[in-house]
């Protein structure tokens, strides 16, 4: 292992993230050495990929799941297991990819910022449902340590991932340049450190900007509009789920797949966007884009639009955000400009789609309320995975667990989780109801 290579823990690594993450890291043999795996339950999958990979350690949530890995993998990786497995190896690695599937994903996303680390973070929900929190430990962690590590965020969302990117063109000084001020800078005392022109500074008096709204006037997330766009209210009455899980664009997780067929994936995403850019909800947009070829948009002040453009590729989003501040050499998502003739925009039926203006009014709201958002929306959506409830059901239930809970303030832990917990508890009630 070279000195500039980076070491990464992937965890969720069987799931849709994951994979694309190893694929990655397959093509740039030279600049990344998985140090880390985890998971839960896809044994077979992690014995495979410990063979390719030769991690030192594949955390298993799933006790009975560790013991049968630990016979399949070769000798020398250890297994570390328990519910509280994957926490203990984030953070452990120069980059902990966070691919995690739901509210389970929080303490990884905080472990690995209190590690003074990188998160590359594809699990949205950790961020939505603590945001205030995730917020905090990120910003007590950021300043440089001595070995040149501090927490860092960078978004694996496709959007957010363009949004990062249109952002950095209003940078006022160039980050590339900076990131070697980063490295001759590590032996300073923190307080020289932050005070000289660093390339987070300088993204942070950006986002400072944003919040009185003098270089960016709009973030404009788009959507595919998922694969019952063109439906009328009565036809969504009766879709099922082998439609909700056929995405016209993506290819994903099916939790993620049925959010985008509500528009609740791209609900949450607005919120992801305020927690993650400090963008008040009044200056955030969604707009249909059925090709998904425009990630999403920053429009500045002096009315200028910057748009990120690829192909629905997530490896592309996930080599930026291992490579951030640099590029990753290895191309994904380039455009066929023979095959991509036009580009389609619509505004969104928040009638027909509900679950997106309940996000931005539970957004507003703030403090736990997108929490109880989350919690509710993972029930119902696990429910209609199971063809327990039907699609319109959905939105439903969540709008009846946003009348109970959300007053909670989002600053500790334990009080997020709890009403996490409850949030579940009404929601399960609510399904039986149905
Ligand atoms: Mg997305």
């Amino acid at each position: 292992m070279t000195s500039d290579m980076k070491t990464i823990s992937v965890l969720g690594s069987a799931g849709s993230i994951g994979t694309q993450t190893l694929d990655v890291i397959r093509a740039n043999p030279s600049r990344y050495v998985v140090k880390a795996l985890g998971g839960n339950s896809s044994v077979d999958k992690m014995a495979e990929q410990a063979k390719e990979f030769s991690p030192e350690v594949i955390a298993v949530s799933n006790e009975e799941n560790a013991k049968r890995l630990e016979e399949m993998v070769p000798a020398g990786v250890e297994i570390l297991a328990g519910k509280d497995a994957l926490c203990q190896v984030a953070g452990l690695s120069d980059i902990t990819v966070n691919a995690v599937v739901g509210f389970a994903g929080l303490k990884i996303t905080l472990e690995t910022l209190k590690a003074g680390k990188r998160l590359a973070l594809a699990n949205k929900e950790s961020l939505i449902a603590a945001a205030p929190l995730v917020n905090k430990v990120l910003l007590e962690n950021s300043a440089l340590l001595e070995n040149g590590d501090g927490a860092e965020l960078i978004p694996i969302d496709s959007e957010h991932c363009a949004i990062h990117q249109c952002l950095r063109s209003a940078a006022t000084t160039d980050l590339q340049e900076s990131k070697e001020t980063k490295k001759s800078n590590t032996g300073k005392t923190q307080e020289e450190t932050t005070n000289e022109n660093m390339p987070e500074k300088n993204m942070q008096n950006m986002l400072e900007k944003n919040m009185t709204g003098e270089i960016v006037r709009h973030i404009i997330l788009t959507a595919s509009g998922g694969p019952f766009r063109t439906k009328t209210t009565e036809e969504l009455k009766r879709v099922t789920l082998a439609e909700a899980l056929n995405h016209p664009t993506w290819d994903m997780g099916e939790k993620i797949t049925v959010d985008s067929s509500t528009l609740m994936n791209k609900g949450l995403e607005v919120i992801e966007a305020n927690a993650l850019f400090s963008i008040p909800y009044e200056q955030i947009k969604v707009v249909i884009h059925p090709q998904s070829i425009i990630h999403s948009m920053v429009e500045f002040s002096d009315g200028a639009t910057v748009a990120q453009l690829s192909m629905p590729d997530m490896r592309l989003c996930i080599g930026y955000a291992l490579e951030f501040p640099d590029r990753l050499k290895t191309p994904f998502g380039e455009i066929d400009w023979a095959q991509t003739t036009h580009l389609d925009f619509e505004l969104p039926d928040y009638e027909k789609f509900p679950a997106l203006a309940l996000a931005f009014s539970a957004g507003k709201r703030g403090e736990t309320a997108p929490c109880v958002l989350n919690a509710s929306n993972e029930v119902a959506n696990a429910a209609f995975l199971q063809e327990k409830i039907a699609w319109a059901d959905i939105p439903k239930i969540v709008e009846k667990t946003l009348e109970v809970h959300g007053e909670v303030k989002a600053d500790e832990l334990d009080a997020i989780i709890e009403e996490d917990l409850k949030a579940r508890e009404t929601a399960e009630k609510l399904l039986n109801k149905i």
